[in-house]
């Protein structure tokens, strides 16, 4: 006795996909997606099988085309191609799901590509050894640093061994997560400081801002106005759980003393040690007798 069901319509529409093309698709038709449905249509009916030269997806003659496709460094193989230029988009939309096609030649990362100044760009898109002089171990340790809630990262050191670079490779990566990094220069931010001194309102991007790096803090000495508002920055944006991430050469003392309010410049450090996590870059001699 056969106990076999008689197949439902979407049944016989799925076997007869999969005699076409060998392609499995939902029995169901509302669990198909587009280009599912679109399979069901073109060969659900199981009067034809698909041939080389036709697309697969809606079954019209394509001729035979092939593609170069790049397999490992130069070598390429010839591909043929299954679907017409009008089916790509559904075909894409299966095997990529979340890839909005619109945007495919969009960048991951297009502040970091408008921002980020072109000699850092092609050091790090060359993913280059970094040169002796620079302090490679705290690099790779900034790399790999993520914010955890709304801490922080300070980057101590003298100048010119590696801290920028370092800032703008993790801004790229920080992008590319999602996390909306701002860099900007200690003496920018203080110039959008200072024309927004009465109202940090009116630079509420500082505040907001996913992830905000500072670079080269102190590099300029900052007066007692400055001070006031780079302090209520700080204190905003750690009171909202916002990263801030600032490099600076300063060290201690030697970096309170960059502010003209020493009070507020120990306050301020207080507050940058207690939010921040801290990768120290020595200098080539010091490693060396480390
Ligand atoms: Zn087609």
């Amino acid at each position: 006795m056969n106990s076999a069901k008689p197949k439902s319509h979407g049944e016989a529409q799925a076997a007869n996909v999969n005699a076409a093309i060998g392609h499995t698709i939902p029995a169901l038709p509302s669990q198909r997606d587009t280009f599912e449905a679109r399979l069901a249509q073109t060969w659900g009916d199981g009067l034809r099988r698909w041939q080389e030269g036709d697309c697969r997806v809606c079954g019209r003659n394509i001729g035979l085309e092939y593609i170069a496709v790049g397999v490992g460094d130069a070598s390429t193989v010839d591909v043929l191609v299954t679907n017409c230029a009008q089916c790509e988009e559904v075909v894409s939309a299966h095997y990529h799901p979340g890839r909005d096609l619109t945007r495919e030649d969009q960048s991951m990362h297009p502040r970091w590509d408008k921002d980020c100044p072109p000699a850092y760009q092609r050091a790090i898109l060359a993913d280059a050894a970094a040169p002796t002089h620079c302090d490679a171990a705290a690099s790779e340790r900034v790399r790999s640093w993520r914010p955890q809630q709304g801490r922080g990262l300070v980057l101590t050191g003298p100048s010119g061994i590696g801290k920028t670079h370092a800032i703008w490779r993790l801004a790229r990566d920080l992008e590319d997560d999602g996390r909306n990094p701002i860099v900007i220069s200690s003496i920018e931010l203080f110039r959008v400081l200072a024309r927004s001194a009465k109202e940090l309102e009116s630079a509420k991007w500082l505040l907001r801002c996913g992830v905000l790096v500072i670079d080269d803090l102190g590099k300029e000495r900052l007066s007692p106005g400055a001070c006031a508002t780079l302090h209520e920055l700080i204190d905003e944006r750690v009171s909202y759980d916002r990263p801030t991430i600032i490099t600076t050469r300063y060290n201690g003392p030697a970096f309170v003393a960059r502010f003209a309010e020493p009070e507020l410049g120990e306050d301020i450090r207080g507050r940058i040690a207690q939010a921040c996590d801290h990768v120290h870059f020595k200098a080539r001699e010091q490693r060396e007798a480390a």
